[in-house]
């Protein structure tokens, strides 16, 4: 089973899919922990991406594609798209992609969530420099503050989470990633779950919808 998760930053994507993948079995892509990985390690890639992900913008979709079918060449699970596609380009690029393995997308799953909203949890999000754990200071704080509860490391607020930042990554999501919504409503498999309610919640309904489909 392949699926896509779609929404704004801040719509839960992240949150949704680490839940889901252990439940389905799936390898999660999180285009984002990627580029944060190789920029962590001051990667030759990560080098490249540094400055459009600081700022808000989004990393070009030839390097995206690139450096995403090298990833998953050998890959024999099924995915669980986070943060990709992005762009038009960039979901032509996977459906020729999958045509060429011969696999297809089972499931689009749009999160809903209003603007006010996301631009609040962005604003509050917290991340573990350990294992990625994503927290909320207001909504989902860690039991002892700025330390992870799973792991015990300390938590961070992204850079692209400063206050400058959001709003560019909210007109990129509407300029950009929005047209996607279109792309896939028509393809049959899109699937809508309000994602302003509990992660528990949102989880929960997002099994039902897949299952309903199944
Ligand atoms: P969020 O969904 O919270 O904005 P991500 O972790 O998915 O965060 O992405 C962070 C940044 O990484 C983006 O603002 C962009 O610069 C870059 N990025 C991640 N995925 C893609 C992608 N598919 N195409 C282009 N840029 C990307
Ligand atoms: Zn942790």
């Amino acid at each position: 089973m392949n699926i896509i998760l779609l929404g704004a930053p801040g719509s839960g994507k992240g949150t949704l899919a680490k839940g889901l993948v252990t439940k389905l079995a799936l390898f999660h892509v999180s285009t984002g922990d990627i580029f944060r990985e190789e920029l962590a390690k001051k990667s030759p890639l990560g080098q490249e991406v540094a400055s459009y992900m600081s700022s808000g913008r989004l990393v070009p979709d030839k390097l995206v594609l690139e450096v995403l079918k090298n990833r998953l060449a050998a890959e024999t699970r099924g995915l669980m798209f986070d943060g990709f596609p992005r762009t038009v380009e960039q979901a032509e690029g996977l459906d020729a992609w999958f045509t060429s393995r011969g696999q297809n997308i089972d499931a689009v799953v749009f999160l809903n969530v209003a603007d006010d909203v996301v631009a609040k949890r962005l604003g509050s999000r917290r991340t573990c420099s350990g294992c990625k754990k994503i927290y909320n200071v207001i909504s989902n704080p860690p039991a002892k503050e700025g330390v992870c509860d799973a792991c015990g490391k300390p938590l961070f607020t992204r850079e692209d989470d400063k206050a400058e930042v959001i709003a560019r990554r909210l007109q990129v999501y509407k300029d950009q990633t929005e047209p996607l919504l279109a792309y896939y409503r028509s393809s049959g498999v899109f699937l809508e779950a309000d994602g302003a309610q509990s992660p528990e919640a949102v989880e929960e309904k997002v099994l039902a919808l897949l299952k309903s489909r199944a």
